[in-house]
C-alpha cells in the first residue's frame, strides 16, 4: 500500500461534549485491540473540540487512542482581529487539531465560499501546520450537463494556486460528489473511481507524477458499512469523509474496519 489511506468522521452540526465524549470513548473501546494500517479522524464541532481533544489525551496512554486524529471543518483565512464568528488556525492549534476540513460543499452552497477563499484557507491551515482536507465535488446538473471534468479542473486548479509542492504533501483531497452527500446515493464505484483517477491526473500536471501518486484522494458521499469495502477496493480511492454513518461509532468503526481491510 503506497497511501495509507484516512477515514474521516464529518459530523457537521452535530453532538455536543457529552455525546463527543461517549462516542469517542466507545469508539476506542472498539480499535484497541485493532491495528488498522489507516488513519483515523474525527471532525467535531468547534465547541466539541477540547473535549476530544481532552479524551484522546486521557487514553493516549491505552493502545490505539493516538491513531486518532482531530479536524476541525473549518478556519478563518485571517489571522486575528475583527472578524465576528470566525476560528483562527492558531487557536484550533490549541486543541491539538491536526486536520481541518475546507470547501466542504455545504461551505460553498450554503455560505457562499468561493474557491479564492478556499484557497486562502488552504494557505492559512498551512502557515500553522495543519493539514487541509481539500473538498471538491460537482452537483448532479454539472455532472448531467457533461461538466464533472471542467468542475473538478477548476476547483483543484484554483483552490490549489499557489500551493507548493511540500505543502501539496501535506494536503488530502475529498472528492465528494454533491449529489451523493446526505441522499443515500452512492457514487457507483466506477463513477468514484473515474473521478479520483481524473483529479490525480490533475495533480500530476499540476505537481509531477511523483507528488501525484503520494496523494491522498478520500471518496465522500453516504459511504455506509455495506458499500465501504467495494468503495475502498478501488485502486485511486485512499479513504472516506463520512457524515451521517459516522454519528454511531460502530457504523463509523463497521467503515474503518471493513474499508481499510479493503484499501488496495
Ligand atoms: C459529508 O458531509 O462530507 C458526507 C460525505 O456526508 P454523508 O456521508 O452523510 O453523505
Amino acid at each position: 500500500m503506497i497511501r495509507k489511506p484516512i477515514f474521516a468522521a464529518n459530523w457537521k452540526m452535530n453532538k455536543g461534549a457529552s455525546e463527543t465524549e461517549d462516542f469517542t470513548k466507545s469508539l476506542i473501546s472498539k480499535i484497541q485491540s485493532e491495528n488498522f494500517p489507516c488513519e483515523i479522524v474525527i471532525a467535531p464541532p468547534f465547541t466539541s473540540l477540547s473535549k476530544l481533544a481532552e479524551i484522546l489525551h486521557n487514553a493516549a496512554s491505552g493502545q490505539n487512542a493516538h491513531a486518532i486524529q482531530i479536524a476541525a471543518q473549518n478556519c478563518s483565512q485571517f489571522d486575528s482581529g475583527a472578524y465576528t464568528g470566525e476560528i483562527s488556525v492558531m487557536m484550533l492549534r490549541e486543541f491539538f487539531v491536526h486536520y481541518v476540513i475546507l470547501g466542504h460543499s455545504e461551505r460553498r452552497a450554503i455560505f457562499g465560499e468561493t474557491d479564492a477563499m478556499i484557497n486562502a484557507k488552504i494557505k492559512k491551515a498551512r502557515e500553522a501546520n495543519l493539514k487541509p482536507i481539500f473538498c471538491i465535488g460537482e452537483t448532479l446538473a454539472e455532472r448531467e450537463a457533461g461538466n464533472l471534468e471542467s468542475v473538478l479542473r477548476t476547483q483543484v486548479t484554483d483552490g490549489l494556486a499557489g500551493i507548493s509542492e511540500k505543502d501539496m504533501l501535506e494536503i488530502v483531497i475529498a472528492y465528494e460528489p454533491v449529489w451523493a452527500i446526505g441522499t443515500g446515493v452512492t457514487a457507483t464505484s466506477q463513477q468514484a473511481q473515474d473521478a479520483h483517477q481524473f483529479v490525480r491526473s490533475l495533480i500530476s500536471e499540476l505537481y509531477g507524477k511523483d507528488v501525484a501518486g503520494k496523494i491522498r484522494i478520500q471518496y465522500g458521499g453516504s459511504v455506509k458499512p455495506n458499500n465501504a469495502a467495494e468503495l475502498m477496493a478501488c485502486p485511486d480511492i485512499d479513504g472516506a469523509l463520512i457524515g451521517g454513518a459516522a454519528l454511531e461509532a460502530q457504523s463509523f468503526f463497521d467503515i474503518v474496519s471493513t474499508g481499510s481491510a479493503a484499501s488496495v
